[in-house]
């Protein structure tokens, strides 16, 4: 008897073994066959600024709140102000989708720990860049901390710890962009955490001065870095610009997907002369295949991991 339940335990067992590997090699199928990457030589010195604002509710993109924000809507930009979140609305997910291409059923992350991330099968569209382009030099500059610490630290070039304020994340990136310190980067993704802070304290609305006050003052921010990148643009670089929030917020959170206030967020691409798909409804994952296609890499890995789609048209 003794015998005989082990060999049904140990079968059991096995069979567990079995459907976890399984399992495992479902998740990481897109890795198994060889990979084809192309580089497009005439994009070799495209460069990107990605500007993330957390919490950033769509119905505060008001010219009186906002108004340099608002006035790039009058350039030639790709404006979505019921760009999606994902279903699960922590801040976790959001930016690891913005950052990866996929949802986060695929990278894992459902909370804020970044606890049983799938980030090596599918990583940033930084990783990407930096395997496939020997002298890009990329940078993560962050208000919270987790996003570098979990995700990008093995990714970028340069990344920063202990950056507690919005105005510090802000001098960084301006230092970095006016005065090449510590280098001349090509793609920077800066995060401000400021306004998210703001409406877990004060509430997530426009009609609350707190909220409203930081994401005027995120506004003068954007107008600078936004101004330097047209000073490049002058001198003869090729920058595409790039304003996404992980979600809007209602009340004194944002925990629930079915209310339009916490789906809806903000998504602003700006470019001198680009067309984009004015009529696509984008997510989160759309901002990666987006950023690795300006850039001009083309990876047959990442098109069969990635859930989005470029909005380059
Ligand atoms: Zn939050």
């Amino acid at each position: 008897m003794q015998v005989k339940h082990k060999s049904i335990y140990f079968t059991l067992l096995f069979y567990l073994l079995l459907n976890n590997c399984s399992k495992d090699i479902y998740i990481d199928e897109c890795s198994t066959y060889d990979h084809l990457t192309t580089i497009d030589t005439l994009k070799l010195n495209n460069k990107i600024l990605i500007l993330g604002i957390d919490g950033f509710r769509s119905d505060a993109f008001q010219p009186n709140i906002t108004p340099f924000i608002h006035s790039l809507s009058n350039k030639n930009t790709f404006l979505n102000l019921m760009h999606k979140t994902e279903e699960d609305t922590y801040s976790g997910p959001n930016w690891s989708s913005i950052l990866t291409g996929v949802n986060f059923q695929k990278h894992g992350v459902d909370d804020n720990t970044f606890n049983g991330n799938f980030f090596k099968t599918y990583p940033s569209f930084f990783y990407y860049l930096e395997r496939n382009f020997q002298n890009i030099n990329t940078a993560s500059i962050v208000n919270w901390d987790p996003i570098n610490e979990n995700l990008l630290s093995s990714d970028v070039d340069f990344f920063s710890e202990n950056m507690s304020t919005d105005s510090l994340v802000f001098q960084f990136a301006n230092d970095m962009l006016l005065n090449e310190n510590p280098f001349n980067a090509d793609v920077i993704f800066v995060h401000f955490d400021e306004l998210d802070a703001a409406g877990h304290a004060y509430g997530f609305s426009k009609e609350i001065f707190e909220y409203r006050e930081t994401l005027s003052t995120l506004d003068y921010y954007v107008n600078n870095l936004y101004n330097i990148i047209q000073n490049k643009r002058a001198a003869g670089e090729n920058w595409l610009f790039i304003l996404v929030s992980d979600h809007g917020g209602d009340g004194f959170g944002h925990g629930d997907y079915n209310n339009p206030h916490i789906r809806n967020t903000v998504l602003l691409l700006e470019h001198p002369n680009m067309s984009f798909k004015q009529d696509k409804k984008t997510n989160q994952t759309d901002i990666a295949p987006t950023i690795l296609e300006f850039m001009g890499l083309s990876s047959s890995e990442f098109d069969c991991k990635k859930d989005g789609s470029s909005i380059l048209k």
